[in-house]
């Protein structure tokens, strides 16, 4: 199957437990995540992101539809360790990620749990570490680290379980914009050796870095496309209570005022080569 991750008319209902009436978090979600390719999901609070992304590595089970991921069924009890070491998560908190007292030892926590031989974890914990930058820092507690150094460890984990795909849910929310810039260039990195990236972000710049951007509302997809066709649909983005990119609204702002700024701007390098014209 070419593709990494393959929904099929996603329902995904919670039980509350105060008064167990069903709250219908996903409501009917098919998508196709092609090997490879670095997606963003963005929505407001509460659209379902999180709830999807747990349903792509099994932590949470269909209601009805299906979930595949690198052609395993996520329903089938003997597929989960398959689905997790196919995808692996990366969570918002990087504290309630972090299991051990010594930065290696939690990164060799996923591969252990794999059961993967000594010899082997300590090539992958050495080259994880690498990867996030944080190899000197091997033998240090966790606790001592800066909110983005602990965010690459999480990450270096991850990457240890040799992952055909990452599943990011909001890394950089609680970090400094040094944090996320860090943490967002070694999610590029990913991506650029070949990894499936599935990243979910509040942030509207991290999602303009994706080659697609899924947005969820109300527990489904309400619009879905590369960056330039996502963010050229500025007044239905604004109508979801969604910013978008600085770049975009400054578009915008400006065609009201009547400048005939082109359609296809979206970055700042563009907007720059725009004004440039008129020196
Ligand atoms: P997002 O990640 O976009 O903020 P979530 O997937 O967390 O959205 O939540 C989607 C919906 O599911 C929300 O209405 C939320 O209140 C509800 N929800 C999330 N987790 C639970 C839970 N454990 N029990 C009941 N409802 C939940």
């Amino acid at each position: 199957m070419n593709n990494m991750i393959q929904i099929e008319d996603l329902v995904f209902e919670y039980t509350r437990d105060e008064d167990q009436k069903h709250v219908r978090a996903i409501k009917g979600v098919s998508l196709s995540i092609e090997r490879g390719s670095f997606t963003a999901i963005i929505g407001k609070n509460g659209s379902g992101k999180s709830t999807l992304a747990k349903n792509i590595n099994a932590l949470l089970l269909p209601s009805s539809g299906a979930v595949y991921v690198n052609g395993y069924d996520t329903r089938k009890e003997e597929n989960i360790w398959d689905v997790r070491q196919s995808a692996a998560m990366v969570f918002q908190n990087p504290d309630n990620q972090i299991v051990s007292s010594i930065v290696e030892d939690d990164v060799a926590f996923g591969p252990e749990n794999l059961g993967v031989p000594p010899g082997e974890i300590r090539i992958r914990v050495d080259h994880s570490l690498k990867a996030v930058n944080m190899y000197q820092h091997r033998k240090k507690a966790p606790h001592l680290l800066s909110g983005g150094q602990k965010q690459r460890i999480a990450i270096a984990g991850a990457i240890a379980m040799k992952p055909d795909c990452i599943v990011f849910d909001e890394p950089t929310a609680m970090l400094d914009p040094k944090g996320r810039s860090e943490v967002m260039s070694i999610i590029k990195g990913l991506h650029e050796e070949g990894i499936t990236v599935v990243l979910i972000t509040h942030f509207m710049e991290e999602a303009a870095e994706a080659e697609r951007i899924v947005i969820m509302d109300q527990g489904k997809i309400a619009l879905d496309g590369t960056p330039r066709e996502v963010f050229s649909r500025g007044d239905e983005i604004r109508a979801m209570n969604l910013d978008v990119p600085l770049t975009i609204e400054l578009c915008h702002r400006l065609r009201k005022r009547g400048i005939a700024v082109p359609e296809n701007i979206i970055n700042m390098e563009e907007m720059v080569e725009f004004l440039c014209q008129y020196k």
